[in-house]
């Protein structure tokens, strides 16, 4: 089997390319590869799984290679074989209903770092609590991540300034856990001592993605949900997607970039860490499966 033809397994939407024979030229494209410098765990048991083709999905039947979108879980790859990546804060996934599961890179996310992932397909998503969650969406109103945090704790602040008025509304979620509250926030006494990691992330406890295509996603985004979320916006960003989404700006991420990009801003910026690579495993499929499809397109003769 060339590697054209097990691209074409992996992406049956590229059913164009049949006609070119492939060969190897796929050297030719390092230059234009944004994805080159990572620190990624080898590849190479992807490839020898690439190479066996796909399989039965154990749980559904389906027929798949190297992970069920279905079930998340791995097909023909072993836990030990994959890295595995503890996230410095956790991660909402909210995905539309009708995105087809075998093109989402939300997959990914679950997949590479389980414990601190959770998907959810729209409308059931929970009931978030503004003042430390965010919404990952642009929008007149987003904010950078270097800005965020100041912005989470100035509505925190606002907040306890207006304890005694009147609430009006949305507040059953905030009421229950209102006693916790207090007694975890490390600000309310020292506010200079909190040094550790987790106080410096403080007051943010969850991350909110959106995974769908671009017209469905102001669907979910205008969500009453979601509405009084702090919406955070990653600028200057460009996709690297190679499906990517005629019409669209070049700065519509996927899903798994977008959470890359954000925990890496977060890293520096947020927790004021020197960024050592600690995410880029996050993109162990992604920038395996582009490098696929990228030496398909060069053999195609289309870049
Ligand atoms: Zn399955």
């Amino acid at each position: 089997m060339s590697s054209l033809d097990q691209n074409q397994h992996l992406h049956p939407s590229c059913r164009d390319k049949t006609t070119v024979s492939s060969d190897s030229s796929g050297t030719r494209e390092l230059a234009k590869q944004p994805l080159q410098g990572l620190k990624l765990a080898s590849h190479a048991v992807l490839e020898k799984a690439q190479q066996r083709g796909r399989l039965k999905c154990s749980k559904c039947g389906g027929s798949r290679m190297f992970f069920c979108y279905t079930c998340c879980s791995l097909v023909g790859v072993s836990l030990q074989e994959i890295p595995l990546i503890k996230l410095p804060v956790k991660i909402d996934i909210i995905k539309h209903p009708n995105e087809t599961d075998g093109k989402s890179t939300a997959i990914h996310a679950k997949i590479l770092a389980p414990s601190d992932v959770t998907i959810y397909t729209y409308p059931c998503i929970p009931e978030y609590d503004k003042d430390k969650v965010v919404l990952v969406f642009p929008g007149p109103g987003a904010v950078s991540v270097q800005d965020m945090m100041q912005c989470l704790h100035d509505r925190t602040d606002s907040r306890s300034r207006d304890f005694d008025k009147p609430c009006i509304k949305r507040l059953k979620c905030e009421e229950v856990q209102g006693s916790t509250h207090t007694a975890e926030n490390p600000e309310l006494g020292t506010p200079d001592e909190a040094k550790g990691l987790e106080s410096r992330a403080f007051p943010l406890q969850r991350v909110v993605f959106i995974d769908s295509t671009w017209n469905q996603t102001n669907k979910i985004s205008t969500d009453e949900r979601l509405q009084d979320l702090l919406q955070v916006e990653l600028k200057m960003r460009k996709t690297c997607f190679w499906r990517h989404q005629k019409g669209k700006p070049d700065t519509y991420l996927a899903t798994i970039e977008a959470i890359y990009y954000f925990l890496k801003d977060f890293h520096e910026h947020c927790l004021a860490q020197e960024y050592n690579g600690e995410y880029d495993n996050l993109l162990f499929f992604y920038s395996y499966l582009h490098s696929v499809v990228n030496k398909a397109k060069i053999s195609a003769g289309k870049c």
